[in-house]
């Protein structure tokens, strides 16, 4: 696990799964027509149990890239579900904000309903191809700069599935501290 403190918060770097997470939310790669699917998404849906559906369903007509929705989170320990939809890699210059609008959408949803502790995946590196060097960066430096601004957000939590994935991000992580 590696660590990076920003004012009173922390950002963390953890190898594991999302779906056993302890934090009060947990954010989900979905897409925007919010209809599951495989990877992350399945694994959520798959463990958290189908009242994550019914209410997307029930409460939201897709959601647009870039953007996030909340819902319960049924049978998982975390109390909430933010699903991001990040964008599909296409190499234009609109993947990045694409990408940091999704993270920086979740975290307002969380100041909105006073949750203080999430856990991300790593959103769009997936099956929607963005390279995670550059994914990974713009993740970082978008939490970081939400949590200067937002004290009430105490603990943002990167679970990264493989070691892979993981030792980017962690390099990553490493690289901020040492210029900020
Ligand atoms: P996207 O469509 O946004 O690319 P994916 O679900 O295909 O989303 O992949 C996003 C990341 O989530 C990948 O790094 C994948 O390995 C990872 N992942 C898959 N299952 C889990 C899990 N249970 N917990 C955390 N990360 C997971």
């Amino acid at each position: 696990m590696t660590q990076l403190r920003v004012n009173q918060s922390v950002i963390e770097i953890v190898q594991g799964d999302i779906t056993q997470q302890d934090t009060e939310a947990i954010g989900n790669a979905a897409n925007s027509r919010l209809a599951g699917g495989g990877g992350v998404d399945g694994a959520i849906h798959r463990a958290g149990g189908p009242s994550i559906m019914d209410e997307l369903r029930a409460k939201y007509k897709g959601c647009p890239t870039g953007s996030a929705v909340i819902t319960g989170g049924g049978n998982l320990k975390a109390k909430y579900v933010i699903h991001a939809v990040g964008p599909i890699y296409s190499r234009s210059s609109k993947d990045a904000k694409l990408l940091s609008s999704a993270y920086r959408t979740s975290l307002e949803l969380c100041t909105q309903h006073k949750i203080s502790s999430i856990a991300f995946p790593s959103i769009s590196t997936g099956v929607y191809g963005y390279p995670v060097e550059e994914a990974s960066r713009i993740a970082l430096d978008t939490v970081k700069e939400y949590l200067k601004g937002h004290p009430e957000i105490k603990l943002v939590r990167f679970v990264l599935f493989d070691n892979k994935t993981f030792k980017v991000y962690e390099d990553a992580l490493k690289e901020m501290e040492l210029i900020s």
